[in-house]
């Protein structure tokens, strides 16, 4: 999204999570980690660290590695629970199907992606039964796994029994479940119950745990439930490109955001910022198109004022089909950016009528 050199600066905006910067947290965890030398490929006791700290904060002896980004996380993930003639069942809006330029069947060598829809960006249940029931010949690719996006596409979070019953019915046809956590973390922070309760216990296989929404400067945890599915998974990431010589810098901004709580912090507060603007949007006539569960906040605007708040320097998504437009809330969206937000769609929608 290029921006509009006419249009005032803003320091902040509500495009996506990824526009914010390294939050500070993270920041010192980097700089803690940059004084001396260390051994490379993850070899270090950062990385080391910030396995033990995800393998308490899931309370499960978990297998942990750490990629470049989220594409790289899904992909390599599916594509060790896959082989080329299997399929991954996922709702039509997932980021793995809409958004990732094909790596999961480019990394999994012809793995097929089979869509199914579902309320609100989640998969309805009878949908991906149908999915796996509509064929069992051997022409058809072999659904292997249940993907599901937590918190989804459209900003709503399922809950523990949906993950539950996803999960069973996963079991019961012999699938296993990924689940992109890109925001895990403000999934987490609405439903505030433990993180085991709605991965492993779900009967989540392999979570892609994202660090970069919630404010570290890049990189996501993939992390394996069933160690048995990681085996060899180091030599997927080295070939595809995503082992860092310097894994510290990947692994020590985990650390500093666990130890400083700023993960939960920092997302608690980005969705708290989404609460106040969907209020606020709400107070002006505009509903949310789909409930206010996590950061982000969809709602229908004319084209016209979505031209004008552009105009006014707002940047916010309507690339998600049919879904509206979109504004993201992040660790460092203020009170003010919101209200400023608030104040320019009050004029347009004034200046419109
Ligand atoms: C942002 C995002 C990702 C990761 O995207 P990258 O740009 O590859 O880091 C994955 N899944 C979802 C749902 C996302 O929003």
């Amino acid at each position: 999204m290029r921006q509009n050199p006419n249009a005032p600066a803003r320091a902040r905006n509500f495009a996506s999570d990824n526009w914010s910067g390294i939050c500070p947290e993270a920041w010192a965890a980097l700089e803690a980690a940059n004084r001396d030398h260390c051994p490379a490929y993850g070899d270090d006791p950062y990385t080391e660290k910030a396995c033990e700290w995800l393998r308490d904060f899931f309370e499960t002896d978990c297998e942990v590695y750490f990629t470049f980004n989220g594409t790289a996380a899904n992909s390599l993930a599916l594509a060790s629970l896959c082989r080329s003639y299997h399929s991954v069942v996922c709702h039509a809006l997932a980021h793995v199907e809409t958004d990732e330029c094909g790596a999961p069947e480019f990394f999994s060598k012809g793995t097929k992606v089979l869509l199914v829809d579902g309320k609100l960006g989640k998969v309805s249940l009878e949908a991906v039964e149908e999915r796996i029931h509509r064929r069992n010949d051997i022409h058809y690719p072999r659904p292997k796994v249940l993907s599901l996006t937590q918190s989804t596409e459209l900003g709503t979070v399922y809950t523990v029994d949906e993950l539950h019953a996803a999960g069973a019915l996963a079991r019961r046809h012999g699938l296993r479940v990924h689940m992109d956590g890109a925001r895990f973390a403000n999934a987490l922070a609405t439903l505030e119950v433990p993180p085991r309760s709605i991965t492993w216990e779900a009967g989540v296989d392999v979570l892609c745990f994202g660090g970069t929404k919630n404010g570290m400067p890049v990189g996501e945890a993939v992390v394996f439930f069933d160690r048995t599915l990681a085996a060899e998974f180091d030599y997927r990431c080295k070939q595809a490109g995503q082992l860092a010589s310097k894994m510290r810098f990947l692994a020590a901004p985990w650390v500093g955001m666990f130890e400083s709580g700023a993960f939960t912090r920092h997302a608690r507060h980005a969705n708290r910022a989404a609460a106040r603007l969907a209020a606020g949007l709400e107070a002006l006539g505009l509903p949310p198109r789909y409930p206010r569960e996590s950061n982000a906040v969809f709602v229908s605007l004319k084209p016209e004022w979505a031209e004008e708040l552009r105009e006014r320097g707002w940047y916010f998504y309507e690339f998600i089909g049919e879904t509206g437009a979109r504004f993201m809330c992040s660790w460092d969206t203020a009170d003010v950016d919101v209200d400023a937000l608030l104040q320019d769609c009050a004029e347009v929608l004034a200046s419109a009528t």
